[in-house]
């Protein structure tokens, strides 16, 4: 049976980018439609942000209790190792996944949008077809919205299949590898790798440039570099993967020798690119940037009414802005007069240890006269009661010296994702130093490191 469907809003793509314009649409009573050809959620909720953190979280506990099987951990001792069924956290990953699925369906229907399940091809901008399992829908919009989202690159000599996996095959592997070579030393590849390493895998990291996690200035990433040397990672930098090997991942290291990695499975994770095929997009006459759509500052594109938001637009290709720009536009199209404009869009990288960053960089901020201060974990006490104060991390501000307003702030240590709000919130107020060091921040917590950062900045920190 086919069906013609004519409404305000259309919305191809469940993601955090789709959904949450969606949820926002249906509150601001506009009439809206949203297409999802797999889960609700997107990316980020089924094989990316929260499965990974789920993986991430599992592997910090298996790690733990291996320790504490090894040698007395802080008093605890366990009399046997640990043992992990892989399939068994997986399936529980899963159902961690459902109840968001279904908690993202359960808002999507109280705002009173409704949802299509299947892929959507657009014949002209305003206009896309959908074939769903009870026939074919068309669906015409005065207002559409494209979050189709990103997919993984794959590389032309290791496609993805049997051994070769993307971050969606590791977030979903039967049993764990004993071999894993990773093709890539970005966030994911990393954040995958040290979680495969916790629960005890052979982890072979592969990294073309010469360094890792690149977006990331150095002083940031050394804690990390440390981790993965004391806990065996080997690393290839200036190395190039160049397809199957006899028994894994056949590389070129930096001196030009080959070397034939032994994998069980060859991760590669070395970027994702925009979504921008097999949906009809060449008919909707949008003007594209590079490999991404381009869109303005209120997530137009070149096409009257047609709206593009999150990884399909350019980077960071994050949730927290694929989300805010999907709110912007549902406001934009119910008359609000909204801009994206940030002062910041901070990044995490759930490494051991963690790492964020919002603002400048001290490279970024380099020709303004500006004051750097550095506060250690090992001088805080929460991170030393949670046994994070001996990694190597800290918190670092940036402020201009003319005026103190603060322009950066980075931090790498454990658990300091939770700070990353904090650190936005200053920014995005425009902050001053004075400003950090007049906020009393509550005892015993790794925030504190943040407000001595600031004192030191001002030249009077006091545990330090
Ligand atoms: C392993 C991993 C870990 C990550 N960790 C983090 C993290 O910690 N923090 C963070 O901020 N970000 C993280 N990300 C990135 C984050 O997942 C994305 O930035 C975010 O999901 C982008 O949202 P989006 O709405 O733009 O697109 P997506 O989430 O990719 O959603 C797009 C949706 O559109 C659907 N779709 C596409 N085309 C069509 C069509 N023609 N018809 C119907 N449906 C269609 C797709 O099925 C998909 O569900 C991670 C990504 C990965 C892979």
């Amino acid at each position: 049976m086919s069906e013609r469907i004519n409404t305000k809003v259309l919305i191809v793509g469940g993601g955090p980018g789709g959904y949450v314009a969606g949820i926002r649409c249906g509150q601001l009573g506009l009439e809206t439609v949203l297409v999802e050809a797999e889960r609700l959620g997107g990316t980020c909720l089924n094989v990316g942000c929260i499965p990974s953190k789920a993986i991430i979280h599992v592997a910090g506990e298996f790690e733990t209790m291996a320790h504490a099987a090894k040698a007395p951990l802080n008093g605890i001792s366990l009399s046997a190792a640990p043992k992990i069924d892989f399939a068994e956290t997986v399936k529980w990953k899963d159902g961690v996944v459902k109840r968001l699925n279904t908690g993202v369906a359960g808002l999507l229907k109280r705002a009173k949008v409704r949802v299509v399940e299947g892929w959507a091809v657009f014949s002209d901008a305003k206009t896309c077809t959908v074939k769903t399992k009870d026939g074919e829908v068309t669906i015409a919009a005065e207002h559409v919205i494209l979050a189709n989202g990103s997919v993984p690159v794959e590389l032309p000599f290791l496609p993805f299949g049997g051994k070769v996996i993307s971050s969606t095959g590791a977030l979903a592997l039967p049993v764990l590898p004993k071999r894993l070579a990773v093709v890539g030393a970005g966030y994911i590849g990393l954040e995958l790798g040290i979680a495969f390493r916790k629960l005890g895998v052979e982890v072979t990291v592969v990294e073309a440039l010469d360094r890792i996690l690149p977006l990331y200035d150095a002083q940031l990433v050394a804690p990390v570099a440390k981790w993965l040397e004391k806990n065996g990672v080997a690393l290839h930098l200036g190395a190039k993967a160049k397809g199957l090997g006899k028994d894994g991942l056949a590389a070129e290291l930096k001196d030009g020798s080959t070397v034939d990695i032994a994998a069980d499975n060859i991760l590669v994770t070395v970027g994702r690119k925009p979504a921008t095929e097999g949906w009809g997009l060449e008919n909707m006459a949008v003007d594209m940037d590079g490999r991404f759509v381009k869109v303005d500052d209120q997530c137009r594109t070149a096409m009257k009414n047609v709206w593009a938001v999150g990884d399909l637009v350019g980077e960071p290709m994050l949730e927290h802005k694929a989300a805010t720009q999907g709110e912007m536009v549902a406001e934009i199209i119910a008359g609000h007069k909204r801009r994206f404009d940030p002062m910041t869009i901070a990044a995490v990288c759930f490494t051991e240890p963690e790492i964020v960053s919002a603002g400048m960089s001290p490279h970024e901020a380099e020709g303004e006269d500006v004051i750097t201060a550095v506060f250690p974990f090992m001088a805080n006490g929460r991170a030393l009661s949670m046994d994070g104060g001996d990694n190597g991390g800290f918190v670092r501000i940036l402020a201009r010296k003319s005026d103190h307003r603060v322009l950066g702030i980075q931090a790498v240590g454990a658990h300091v994702s939770e700070l990353s709000n904090e650190f936005s919130l200053a920014l995005e107020m425009g902050a001053v130093l004075e400003d950090i060091a007049g906020t009393i921040h509550v005892h015993p917590t790794l925030g504190e490191a943040f407000h001595e950062s600031a004192l030191r900045a001002l030249g009077h920190a006091i545990h330090i």
